[in-house]
């Protein structure tokens, strides 16, 4: 199946000059989720995950789905102020300002082998804040997995420890 004819370009979405990948359509259709959860499996591979962290709001998409196939645990990374429990937060550079991420505070246990998922990697910014997160707790980062990568924002260079793998790539 080829994933390229689900995703959907929105240019000047957010802000002018940018094309946004929106993810909709592939959600829309079951045999493209399908498709997908497989194909997200396959990149893990053999490797032993105890928790798969996602990033909201769209790596809460396939991120349980990979917990529940993995028999790891979901761990959920928000914005701030949106986590009831104790968090910790990691802050990060944006184009203009910075931003923060939360976790809740025993979200991993120290030694936990850690998969990362999100929906999408650009500037690497959100990807290398949660690895920072997980990394606090005495998580391992065993890998940092997207459903689709723009190459041409350099993503990866923020997460040069790590092994970082992608479905799509544009
Ligand atoms: P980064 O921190 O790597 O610059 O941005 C990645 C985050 O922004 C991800 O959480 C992702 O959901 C969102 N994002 C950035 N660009 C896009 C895009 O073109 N499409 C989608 N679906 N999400 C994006």
């Amino acid at each position: 199946m080829n994933l390229k004819t689900f995703i959907r370009d929105i240019p000047d979405f957010p802000s002018k000059g940018v094309v946004f990948r929106d993810i909709t359509p592939l959600l829309k259709d079951p045999k493209a989720i399908r498709y997908t959860q497989e194909a997200l499996l396959d990149l893990v591979g053999g490797l032993k995950v105890d928790k798969v962290v996602g990033m909201e709001s769209r790596g809460f998409f396939f991120a349980p789905m990979l917990a529940a196939r993995l028999e790891a645990g979901f761990v959920p990374v928000r914005k701030p102020g949106k986590l009831p429990y104790n968090t910790i937060q990691q802050s990060y550079n944006l184009e203009y300002g910075s931003d923060v991420l939360e976790m809740h505070s025993d979200a991993i246990q120290k030694g936990d082998r850690v998969l990362v998922h999100d929906d999408v990697l650009a500037t690497g910014g959100t990807a290398k804040a949660t690895c920072e997160l997980i990394e606090k707790m005495g998580g391992e980062i065993v890998q940092c997995n997207f459903l689709l990568e723009l190459d041409f924002l350099n993503g990866k260079d923020k997460l040069l420890k790590f092994e970082v793998n992608s479905l799509l790539h544009y």
